[in-house]
């Protein structure tokens, strides 16, 4: 009753903490989340595949990240690829360069079960902020893989060999910028990666939501500086 007042009244239950708002969350979790902002992305920005990542995988974004994949608030992945959006946008990050999105796939058995892929939603958010070009289906993901968490280095590479091929709807002409939910290893982007430049196609970096990091490297800014002082000049390749 309470919750079909509240939607009539534009308004829903936030899904981090369940008090009603006006927004896709409350502005109290907004700032919690927040709070936990990659403040240096300079330090990701390297390296033959570049990472972009918007938070630290850690409490409060962890937890909203599990809400979004487990619980079913696929609003969430939308919101998070508007503030990757943002970021990318403050960052002056090649900003002249063709971009093309592309999300790491989930097996079509996962996807079923789970109703959305969250890396897709997340690079539609993104897409959609700064007018890009999206490639839902670019790659596909050939094989169902085990849940990487508990694997070692050698075991998630063996997990991953000929998880994905290639798939439709990308254009050579531009730069892809893979897209997904975590960053941990690697290694997923990696194989990505891989199986695109085997291709032929030219891969800028990945953006994530959330990057995985000792907890001892993380701490919340609280009071987060503004997004374009969190990220210094980095220079397009
Ligand atoms: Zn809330």
């Amino acid at each position: 009753m309470w919750r079909s007042l509240a939607s009539f009244l534009g308004q829903q239950p936030c899904p981090c903490c369940g008090r009603v708002t006006p927004q896709t969350i409350c502005r109290d979790c907004e700032r919690r989340l927040k709070a936990w902002e990659v403040r240096q992305r300079q330090r990701y920005w390297r390296g033959s595949l570049p990472l972009f990542p918007w938070g630290y995988y850690q409490q409060d974004l962890k937890r909203a990240i599990a809400t979004m994949k487990y619980n079913n608030h696929p609003e969430l992945g939308s919101l998070f690829g508007q503030w990757l959006a943002l970021s990318w946008f403050e960052s002056r990050i090649a900003q002249r360069l063709p971009l093309q999105i592309v999300p790491i796939p989930l097996h079509r058995d996962k996807l079923q079960t789970r109703g959305f892929n969250q890396a897709a939603l997340i690079a539609e958010g993104f897409c959609r902020a700064l007018e890009l070009p999206f490639a839902p289906e670019g790659l596909i993901r050939q094989r169902a893989t085990q849940s990487m968490f508990q694997l070692s280095m050698r075991e998630r590479q063996a997990n991953l060999e000929n998880a994905f091929r290639l798939g439709q709807g990308l254009q050579r002409q531009r730069w892809l910028l893979l897209c997904d939910d975590i960053y941990t290893t690697g290694t997923t982007a990696r194989s990505a990666a891989r199986v695109l430049r085997d291709a032929g196609y030219k891969v800028l970096g990945i953006i994530t939501v959330a990057v995985g990091l000792p907890d001892q490297l993380a701490e919340p800014t609280v009071k987060a500086t503004s997004i374009r002082d969190s990220v210094h000049s980095t220079t397009a390749p």
